[in-house]
């Protein structure tokens, strides 16, 4: 289920223009000097002069808010800002000691992003229109206006425009340990303020963002070409397992085919292979010719290969050596955060605002609990066999439903024929989750429904003169099951959106701390979709099923995000390494994070599975999100199953894009915890055997 929020869609990075505007800029960048050096030509003399000059003039009850915002300037002021002199100048016509006009420059200025923000959301999507939206033949021109992206330049025009300085000098940037330790006590205003001087942390030269942007294309391409053709994979005696034409991507689709096995009659043979691969693609002795090939085949156990000229040579650490490239081009943004020095730092502290140790704590409790064990055990007697390391992936928790697809079909094709239809009924659809209708009008007023090209996905609105969008597809003859049940997900995702823009206090915190949050209302709002059509199915077996699923596979994901979060560690350690290196280094990690969690449940010593995920090699430490997103979710959905979905999921909007887990505790009444999840395991652990 993919869904377009605004910072999401900002934070797109339009490939072409940005390759384009960078080779344009680079000589120009080049003869103004973009090396850190720019900083320092403000000596820290000069900046103590300024300091005092300012003192005199604004009086020592400014004293504090004077140091701190000219040295937060200092930290970005390059030579092309200007001289010694026009910082000075700056400082002194832009520094604001009158309270008054200080809440009216932080009015304006909250407008003026409201704007810059939400204007930017809505040319996004116009631009992006025709190939999201189903109007017809896609034409050339669609995509060269989709790779417009003004979002890109946003941040330097702001520095150049000296906009960000003005901020940098009135307002304080406050820090992740600040936010923790401070924000409880903060107001409202505080935190907007926050938010507002949060936008300027950093100021990236275009040429090292363009690294950055070439080394995770790079991996992404690496990862988008690893295909293994199945059918050529022989057995030790020989014997293809698996169909002709069945080509499956690394990880995703080698894993979900994994995870079919388990349905089907003889599958653990093929099961074991697609493990044995995996462990091949992580050690790289897969042989580099079988690799993305229809015409070799493989004899997996040996490692021979048979064709005519072919070389059984290894695949050369490749996978490892696209990890170094994304780590070194990130690592080259580091002195340009001030804030947060390494990647793992704005991995943690700016992106998700969980501290590293948080995250780890939750993962490890998870790991160690008995609930996790106790699993374990029981799928150890549902499948009356010891587990394998592939265990990790079983996939037996399911449930049955009262009505088979084709009925569902049937019934969602009536109620909803077309995609004017769908709109309509939002008020109806929005008061039978217990909206009252006023609520359920206004927030139909602020959802326009499109229709699809690809599986439907939901864009919130930027500013409050705009509207979000649900896209949605609806096949000739009415929409089907599926799609009725996606597009509950997207108005769920819409309904959050409007909540946290519309009746927000202040529209710096507009939305939801991150993507966790959004999941969750979107997934309940899913979760109730037969109640929508009228059909009533309480199946308990169901709900356990359901939650011994979520913690088996959280407890997967914690894992490989251990595995993630070690190797960027043993990165940072040793940055000269070699790919060879790393790879060594990678598998020494992900068995120590299986001995030591899993070993306990599923057995098999120095398993190195948990380092397959793909997402570690192109997506740079997202894989924590997963987990915790899984945590945050369950949480927020287990505290408003027995409520009004409706007036705790206003409430709960309202809090706006404040810390994860300020946000959580004032929505719950609780810190982020594991707690709920291990909760109703151990519930369903005494029904389900
Ligand atoms: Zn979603």
């Amino acid at each position: 289920m993919w869904e377009f929020t605004k910072r999401i869609s900002l934070l797109r990075v339009s490939t072409v223009i940005l390759i384009i505007f960078t080779i344009l800029s680079i000589s120009i960048i080049q003869q103004c000097g973009n090396k850190i050096q720019e900083g320092t030509m403000l000596n820290n003399t000069f900046i103590k002069s300024v300091i005092d000059e300012m003192e005199n003039k604004f009086g020592k009850d400014n004293s504090k808010r004077i140091k701190t915002g000219v040295t937060q300037m200092q930290k970005f002021w390059r030579i092309e800002d200007g001289t010694p002199e026009d910082f000075e100048k700056f400082c002194f016509d832009n520094f604001i000691a009158d309270k008054e006009i200080i809440d009216k420059s932080f009015e304006r200025l909250e407008v003026a992003f409201e704007n810059i923000d939400g204007l930017l959301v809505e040319l996004n999507r116009n631009l992006q229109w025709n190939l999201q939206v189903d109007t017809g033949p896609i034409l050339p021109v669609d995509y060269l206006t989709a790779n417009f992206d003004l979002a890109s330049h946003v941040d330097e025009d702001l520095y150049k425009s000296k906009v960000a300085f003005f901020i940098l000098l009135n307002f304080k940037v406050h820090n992740l340990d600040e936010c923790i330790k401070y924000g409880e006590k903060w107001s409202r205003r505080d935190w907007a303020e926050t938010r507002l001087a949060q936008k300027f942390t950093a100021r990236v030269p275009s040429d090292v963002k363009q690294e950055i942007h070439k080394a995770f294309i790079s991996a992404d391409n690496y990862i988008n070409n690893y295909n293994i053709y199945m059918h050529n994979l022989l057995s030790e005696d020989g014997k293809h397992l698996f169909p002709e034409g069945l080509k499956l991507i690394s990880h995703w689709g080698l894993r979900d085919e994994l995870k079919a096995q388990y349905d089907k009659e003889g599958g653990f043979p093929r099961k074991r292979m697609i493990y044995e691969v995996m462990g091949k693609i992580i050690s790289q002795e897969i042989p580099e010719v079988v690799i993305n090939n229809p015409d070799v085949d493989w004899k997996v156990s040996t490692n021979e290969v048979y064709g005519e000229n072919i070389s059984s040579s290894k695949e050369p650490d490749t996978r490892y050596a696209n990890l170094l490239k994304v780590f070194n081009a990130e690592k080259a943004a580091d002195p340009y955060y001030p804030l947060y020095p390494t990647f793992i730092d704005r991995r943690f502290n700016m992106d998700r605002e969980i501290p590293e140790n948080v995250v780890k704590q939750l993962f490890v409790d998870l790991l160690t609990s008995k609930e996790f064990q106790k699993t374990g055990k029981l799928i150890e007697e549902r499948l009356n066999r010891n587990l394998e390391p592939f265990d990790i992936w079983y996939n037996g928790f399911k449930g049955e439903s009262v009505y088979n697809e084709d009925e569902l079909n049937k019934i969602v094709s009536e109620k909803y024929p077309d995609v004017k239809v769908f709109e309509e009924k939002i008020p109806e659809t929005l008061m039978k989750l217990g909206f009252d209708k006023e609520t359920a009008d206004f927030l139909h007023s602020k959802i326009e429904v499109d229709p699809a090209r690809g599986a439907g996905h939901a864009m919130g609105a930027g500013r409050r003169l705009d509207k979000a969008h649900l896209r949605t597809r609806v096949p000739e003859g009415g929409m089907n099951y599926k799609g009725f049940n996606i597009a509950m997900h997207e108005l769920g995702h819409n309904v959050e959106q409007t909540f946290s823009l519309y009746r927000i206090d202040h529209t710096l915190l507009e939305g939801v701390p991150n993507t966790a949050f959004t999941e969750a209302f979107a997934f309940m709002f899913q979760g109730r979709d037969l109640e929508i059509l009228g059909i009533s199915e309480k199946d308990e077996d169901k709900e356990y099923l359901k939650a011994l699923n979520q913690l088996w596979s959280v407890c997967e994901i914690a894992g490989v995000s251990l595995v993630d979060m070690g190797v960027w560690h043993w990165m940072y350690d040793h940055p000269d390494c070699t790919p060879a290196e790393l790879k060594n280094a990678t598998i020494e990690i992900a068995k120590n994070v299986w001995n030591k969690y899993f070993y306990p449940v599923l057995g098999h010593k120095d398993a190195t599975i948990l380092a397959i995920y793909s997402h570690m090699i192109d997506a740079g430490l997202y894989l924590p999100d997963y987990p915790v997103g899984y945590i945050i979710q369950f949480q927020i959905e287990e505290y408003i199953k027995d409520k009004n979905l409706a007036t705790e999921m206003e409430r709960m909007c309202k809090l706006g894009s404040i810390t994860p887990d300020y946000w959580i505790k004032q929505a719950v009444g609780e810190s982020i915890s594991v707690e709920p999840l291990l909760k109703s395991a151990r519930r369903a652990l005494k029904f389900i055997h």
